[in-house]
């Protein structure tokens, strides 16, 4: 950092969605000097896009779509979007989760070109019994003939049941599943797949929860949703009138998630700001309220160094900085080291060829690969949650389209098994899952990379019910903003750490907005990425 430069700055903890957001908008809004500090070695946080020999794999699968406008132009602004070569002058509507959006022609870019988002359709199916069900399922010949029609009746007589004698009161997610899906439904589709998320059974989460987190999707809705399938085509039509949040389109950009945030630091280091990349923020020093300082250690050679600051904007783990503050109060450290993550891991396997099966038929490829974009494997025999098929996301993902290249998700703990699984034999694991459950055969894996994402899930229960007065300690701080999901301890997409960001930055500029607006963001809890049942 220049020492003759006298303009005021903010530090910024984190260079994922949240932190660059910031730092981008300081500098196009402000005179105030971005300095980011990203502990990892690359920039995006959990949406980066991990790059091992010419493939590259999201850590899950981030699709862009927001219901905020400004969020959608702003993603256009750095990365816009592929014309269709069909119909390259045609508006694009995106749906997604309850929302949709029209792409106006002036920002579509041309088909060629590699800084583009591309328009995705939506196929994610549910894996069961070793065999693919639509989602969202729909009461079709093949949902019988996967199901059996003895399995059929019971499951319309348990859900009859359900409506006819609800859970009452309905206190967990389990009794909310119930009553919504009948027990055998319940247990069929969505037990498994939850408690693999959250490693809590559904009967220790709140069915509030449940409510928020997925809200109007029902039997009767998905079961209206299947019968009024024949009669529109998948098309935008389809999607004005439909139940948006079944039907889904997206953008992505064409190298994964991290492309706009690697376009987006450079734009950042471009306009003045500066991005110190293995830089971990490890201390903040204050002064009634006010942070002063922070200290940063450079994980290359060990040093810490006192950074002084006018401003600062948190998207490390509130937990962690909770301990940076001490607060005098210990019950309240007690509370901020308390709440509970979900830890996550992913494996990424390349394969020469899947097992082509009859009923992934819908566009399977001639090596067997599905057509799906992901895959929830619900089988309790096998650990692992979700089945990414990364071609399919984007071709550009895969260096040799005559290979698969799959991203096996894994949810866990860390520390635990899984967690501490030297990875040639992680990989081993899972390849050998795979071919557990029928996929592949496991002499097809060509290669394989392993990428643990700690902190990937902030969970909402257990000290989560007190955090409210870790909050108010926070908010006393003139000039300290934590945002982001795990800045804010939100289950937070890519947009709503943008969006908290962004109202940082107005906060900043402007000591009229209150710190409320920030907490506002993403407080009905009603959509979040994808984790189906939750
Ligand atoms: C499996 C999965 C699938 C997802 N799918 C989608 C999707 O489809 N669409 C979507 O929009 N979102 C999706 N998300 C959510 C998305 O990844 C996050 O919302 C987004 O990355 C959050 O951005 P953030 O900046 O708030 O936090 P993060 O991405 O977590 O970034 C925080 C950064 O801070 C750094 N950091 C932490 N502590 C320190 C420190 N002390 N000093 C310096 N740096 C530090 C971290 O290394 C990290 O780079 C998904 C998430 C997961 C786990």
């Amino acid at each position: 950092m220049s020492t003759d430069d006298h303009r005021k700055t903010a530090v910024i903890a984190g260079a994922g969605p949240a932190g660059l957001t910031a730092a981008l908008e300081l500098l196009r809004r402000s005179d105030i000097r971005p300095l980011v500090f990203e502990a990892g070695p690359q920039v995006g946080g959990i949406s980066r896009t991990i790059k091992y020999r010419g493939n590259r794999m999201d850590l899950g699968g981030h699709r862009f779509f927001s219901k905020s406008d400004w969020v959608m132009n702003w993603w256009q602004n750095i990365l816009p979007i592929a014309a269709d070569p069909l119909a390259p002058a045609a508006a694009v509507r995106l749906a997604y989760q309850g929302g949709s959006a029209d792409v106006l022609p002036g920002n579509i870019a041309h088909a060629a070109s590699d800084d583009v988002m591309l328009v995705r359709h939506r196929l994610s199916r549910i894996f069961h019994r070793r065999r693919f069900f639509d989602y969202p399922l729909k009461l079709n010949a093949a949902t019988l003939r996967n199901m059996g029609v003895i399995e059929t009746l019971k499951v319309g007589l348990s859900y009859g049941h359900a409506r006819l004698a609800p859970h009452q009161p309905e206190r967990t997610l389990e009794d909310f599943f119930i009553n919504r899906f009948g027990d055998r439904l319940y247990r069929t589709f969505f037990k498994d797949y939850t408690e693999k998320v959250w490693g809590v059974p559904c009967r220790e989460i709140s069915a509030e929860w449940g409510a928020q987190r997925i809200k109007g999707l029902s039997v009767t809705k998905a079961l209206a949703h299947a019968a009024m399938t024949p009669f529109h085509r998948l098309s935008d039509t389809a999607q004005k009138h439909g139940e948006t949040s079944l039907i889904e389109r997206f953008l992505y950009p064409k190298f994964g998630p991290g492309q706009m945030w690697e376009e987006v630091a450079r734009q950042v280091t471009q306009c003045g700001g500066e991005i110190n990349l293995r830089h971990k923020v490890v201390g903040v020093e204050q002064r009634s309220f006010e942070v002063i300082a922070v200290k940063v250690r450079d994980l290359t050679t060990g040093e810490v160094r006192r950074i002084a600051c006018d401003h600062f904007i948190s998207t490390m783990p509130v937990s962690e900085l909770m301990v940076q503050l001490q607060p005098p109060d210990a019950e309240l450290l007690r509370i901020a080291t308390g709440l509970p993550y979900r830890d996550f891991m992913t494996a990424g396997l390349l394969l020469r060829r899947m097992t082509a099966r009859q009923d992934a038929a819908r566009g399977t490829a001639g090596n067997g690969m599905p057509p799906d974009n992901w895959i929830y494997i619900q089988e309790p025999d096998v650990r692992v949650g979700r089945l990414q098929v990364f071609n399919n996301w984007s071709p550009a993902m895969v260096a040799d389209p005559d290979t698969i290249w799959l991203g096996l998700e894994y949810f866990c703990r860390e520390g635990d098994d899984l967690w501490s699984m030297d990875d040639s034999r992680f990989l081993e694991f899972a390849a050998e899952e795979l071919e557990k459950i029928g996929m592949i055969d496991r002499r097809d894996v060509l290669d394989g990379t392993v990428v643990r994402v700690p902190k990937a899930y902030p969970a909402y229960f257990g000290d989560y019910r007190d955090f409210g007065r870790v909050r108010s300690y926070l908010d006393r701080f003139t000039n300290l903003y934590p945002v982001g999901r795990n800045g804010m301890h939100r289950y937070n997409n890519q947009d709503h750490s943008m969006l908290a960001a962004n109202r940082a930055v107005d906060c900043i500029i402007d000591a009229g907005h209150g710190k409320s607006g920030i907490w506002d963001i993403n407080a009905e809890e009603e959509y979040h990425e994808e984790t189906r049942s939750l």
